[in-house]
Formats: C-alpha cells, sequence, structure tokens
C-alpha cells in the first residue's frame, strides 16, 4: 500500500525551537492521552472524532511517548532499540557520532532531535491497519494529516503549518459554540 507523503510546513511559532525542548505554551494535552503543538493537538481532535463517529474505535496513540517527546524521551527510546553492536538490520543511524544498528523485532526510530514527534507534530496510532488504516488512508488528509514514510504506516504528522483544514475549523467553532452555550 502506499501512502499520501507530502512535506512539512512548520508552524510559524515552531521556527527557531529545538527539537525536544518544546515550551510549554507550544504544547497542548490530547486525549486519551500524550500532547501535541496545539495546531496539531486540535487537528488530532477532530480527526479523532470524525474517526469514532464512522465506528473507529479506539483510536488513539500507541502510548504516550508517541505523541510529543523529549529528546530524553527520544533518546531512552532510540537507545533500547537500537545498539552499537554492528548486526544486519534494515536500518543503521548515526548519532553523536557514533553507528547505530536496530535491534530484531523492534520498529525503527529517528535520532534524538531530527524527529516529527520532537516538534509535537508526530503521532503514532494504535493499532494502524485494516478498518482503522484504510479510514485513515481516506480522512487523515481533511485534517492535516499525512504519513512520512512507507514503511511506517501508523505514524502520521500534521504538514499544513498554519493554514488550518477547513474541518479542523467547523470542528474548533463547534466547540466554541459549546463553551458558549455552557457558560450560560
Ligand atoms: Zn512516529
Amino acid at each position: 500500500m502506499k501512502y499520501p507523503v507530502k512535506p512539512v510546513v512548520l508552524p510559524a511559532d515552531l521556527r527557531g525551537v529545538q527539537p525536544g525542548r518544546l515550551p510549554s505554551y507550544l504544547l497542548k494535552p490530547i486525549r486519551p492521552y500524550g500532547a501535541l503543538h496545539p495546531l496539531a493537538a486540535q487537528a488530532w481532535e477532530a480527526l479523532r472524532k470524525a474517526a469514532h463517529a464512522d465506528g473507529i474505535r479506539p483510536f488513539k496513540p500507541t502510548s504516550m511517548a508517541d505523541t510529543y517527546r523529549s529528546l530524553e524521551t527520544q533518546e531512552k527510546g532510540f537507545l533500547a532499540r537500537y545498539t552499537t553492536a554492528p548486526i544486519a538490520t534494515t536500518s543503521v543511524r548515526t548519532y553523536k557520532g557514533v553507528k547505530y544498528y536496530l535491534k530484531p523485532g523492534m520498529a525503527p526510530m529517528a535520532t534524538p532531535g531530527t524527529s516529527m514527534h520532537n516538534l509535537g507534530l508526530a503521532v503514532d496510532v494504535s493499532d494502524a491497519s485494516g478498518d482503522r488504516l484504510t479510514w485513515m488512508l481516506a480522512n487523515c488528509d481533511w485534517y492535516g494529516f499525512c504519513w512520512e514514510l512507507q514503511s511506517e504506516p501508523w505514524h502520521i504528522r500534521y504538514y499544513v503549518g498554519d493554514k488550518v483544514p477547513l474541518k479542523v475549523q467547523q470542528f474548533v467553532s463547534l466547540h466554541a459554540d459549546r463553551d458558549i452555550r455552557s457558560a450560560d
């Protein structure tokens, strides 16, 4: 299966920010757990609500660490999956001048500081296969998400920068209305 891969436009407020060191105002909690850049977070909520409405449940990140990742979290995950012992593997990475080899049975991971997770723009969706993946392929783009790699169908990232997609705008305005009503 081919996944639509598009270049990422960074939200303006991420320019100059060190990956994995996002200040708290650039992070927003998402349901059911984790955090993303505020624009990606609202798009995720809209996408998740649409998935639920179409009977795709659960629609969640693989784990809390599969949303925004600090440099420390990325390094911890990277060092758990890669070894400096040379082995035959599909993934070899250089980190701090040292070669690392993916351990057998482990999913690849970007070197710390180079992942879209470090910018709060990527989510790994739990069990991205079957009906869930089919649904994602048909719907992610409407919410500003697309893929990064053909080899990682679960990994989607928010690619539209500051241009909030129409469906996300609709979701946000619906919620603003609700907030006004609940204030009555
Ligand atoms: Zn990922």
